[in-house]
């Protein structure tokens, strides 16, 4: 009771969801959602019968206030999104705020997020990465964001769209340069799932060459620059030493 629930989706595989998320979503009062339309066929799919309300980024401020009163009188509402974990690229930031500020409870119910699977199995270090999210769509902006993030050692995540998939790929090839090693990731967990693997000129290549490969929904990966190792025996350090010894 008195409990807002954040609860994951699948982000294509109705399969993809947990018992835990079902059971919380069945016994809510309320679940609030961006699309109301898209959310009901989920849950036709889990036979739950949760009345649903839409929270989107245009009235995420005005419904939150409401939320919040009916968790105070003892109701208990889930917070759903199109697809994946709510708040990542998707509505909720401003709605778990004001549930924190009414000192009320947020519990979540982890699940799919396409950033998290499409990392699982690119092959990029994920020891330390870094999520940009959607680029903007227009190619000064985005160019400004590519540059700045150029020289960064993280491997770099983002999320984008099948208009834009082409331009994004022709951006990074400019900033990064065609050689830097690339991982497009699309339409995980669905039937078309496809993992493209090679420099940047390499999967421009394979996206040109097929129309499938613009189609649907892309994470985009691309490997931080790497990390200089100096070996002991690297003529940089022996001068070094020598300096040293000359010294001393
Ligand atoms: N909240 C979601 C999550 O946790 O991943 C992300 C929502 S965001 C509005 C939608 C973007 O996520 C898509 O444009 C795409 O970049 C990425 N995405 C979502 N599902 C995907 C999938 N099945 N395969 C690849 N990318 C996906």
């Amino acid at each position: 009771r008195n409990t807002l629930y954040v609860v994951a989706t699948p982000i294509g595989n109705l399969a993809d969801i947990s018992e835990r998320a079902q059971q919380v979503l069945r016994s809510v009062d309320l679940i609030c959602c961006e699309d109301t339309r898209h959310s009901a066929r989920l849950m036709d799919h889990l036979g739950c019968t949760t009345p649903l309300l839409s929270l989107h980024e245009h009235n995420e401020r005005d419904r939150s206030a409401m939320i919040v009163e009916r968790l105070q009188s003892g109701q208990s509402i889930a917070l759903v999104s199109d697809a994946g974990t709510p708040l990542i690229s998707d509505p909720g930031y401003v709605l778990v705020n004001h549930v924190i500020d009414a000192q009320l409870q947020v519990v979540p119910i982890p699940g799919a997020s396409a950033v998290i699977t499409a990392l699982s199995i690119s092959g990029l270090p994920t020891d330390r990465w870094r999520f940009e999210g959607f680029l903007p769509s227009k190619t000064g902006a985005r160019l400004k964001i590519l540059n700045a993030l150029a020289t960064d050692h993280l491997t770099l995540v983002f999320y984008e769209s099948s208009h834009r998939i082409e331009g994004s790929l022709a951006d990074m090839a400019i900033a990064f340069g065609a050689d830097r090693p690339i991982v497009v990731a699309r339409e995980l967990t669905k039937t078309f799932e496809t993992v493209l693997r090679g420099t940047i000129a390499d999967v421009q290549q394979a996206v040109a060459a097929d129309n499938n490969q613009r189609k649907g929904e892309f994470v985009v990966l691309v490997q931080g620059v790497a990390t200089e190792v100096v070996g002991i025996g690297d003529e940089r350090v022996v001068a070094l030493v020598n300096e040293l010894t000359a010294i001393l």
